[in-house]
């Protein structure tokens, strides 16, 4: 009862990955603004903004979520890399606010072994700097729960809400639950009472309010890893269950859910007709 899509590639023109949306039958996309493995990318133009709302109103795309590039860490201990990825992240924001998109979803940061607490300061820090700086932009921001790999936060409930609790402006900030992150992070979701006991954890600590997108992703590694790797939709250790639960969940009626899986559009069709499938 989500609204279904995926992760579209923008190449040849921002607005294509909106057709490309579309031609799979999505009803939200998630894209990259720009390369997401480079500081430096052209501006985005006017022309090409325009282009992408044009796209997307004919063709009913009813939400779209940009993903912000690899290379911020709004955790970042050392100060000029950190007002570098705060730069990065505004960019992002604006990039957001032209193209009219309703998410921009981000990793919280990695404490690079300073400690989670100054880590979970700054990434609060880096929220209200960008925040103070365009008052009036409608994009909202989502921390995503991360896999716990390295000194990377986001991968206990706490740590989100401790973050959360420090943002000035809460009603800009949510979560964007991606479940193989979350899987590897050690939390179950594979029987209905396991994904019940997760999601009132996640009621519990953060409220389920703030829960404004998922990512669906099976995991190619087993519950606790800590490793980030996707699989296909029930090809992984999470199986089918925990997203036949997922899209008949009506607390979750309208909230974008997002597939990133492995190899893209070669198997997005597969993953999205198995998901309709699962709809009661
Ligand atoms: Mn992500
Ligand atoms: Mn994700
Ligand atoms: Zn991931």
């Amino acid at each position: 009862m989500g609204l279904l899509g995926a992760h579209m590639s923008i190449s040849g023109g921002v607005e294509k990955s909106i057709s490309r949306g579309h031609d799979l039958g999505c009803e939200t996309i998630q894209i990259f603004s720009k390369n997401q493995r480079q500081w430096k990318s052209p501006n985005l133009s006017d022309g090409a903004a325009e282009r992408f709302r044009q796209a997307r109103q004919k063709l009913s795309i009813k939400n779209v979520a940009i993903h912000d590039s690899y290379l911020i860490n709004l955790a970042h201990p050392d100060p000029e890399q950190l007002q570098k990825s705060r730069d990065a992240f505004f960019d992002e924001m604006e990039r957001a606010e032209k193209l009219g998109v309703e998410f921009l979803i981000f990793h919280p940061g990695s404490h690079m072994n300073t400690s989670e607490e100054n880590g979970i300061r700054r990434i609060a820090g880096s929220l209200n700097d960008v925040l103070a700086r365009f008052p009036d932009s409608r994009v909202q921001l989502l921390l995503e729960t991360t896999s716990g790999s390295g000194h990377h936060l986001g991968c206990r409930f706490e740590q989100l809400a401790a973050i959360l609790s420090r943002v000035h402006k809460k009603d800009r900030v949510g979560v964007c639950f991606d479940t193989a992150h979350v899987f590897a992070a050690g939390y179950d979701i594979r029987d209905e009472r396991a994904y019940e006991d997760t999601m009132d954890q996640f009621q519990r600590t953060i409220g389920l309010g703030r829960l404004q997108a998922f990512h669906l992703n099976d995991s190619k590694n087993d519950l606790g890893s800590r490793v980030d790797r996707h699989e296909n939709i029930g090809m992984g250790f999470l199986g089918e269950l925990p997203f036949r639960c997922l899209v008949n969940d009506s607390r979750f009626r309208n909230v974008p859910m997002i597939l990133e899986t492995p190899e893209g559009e070669k198997y997005y069709k597969k993953n999205l007709t198995l998901l309709k499938s699962f709809m009661a």
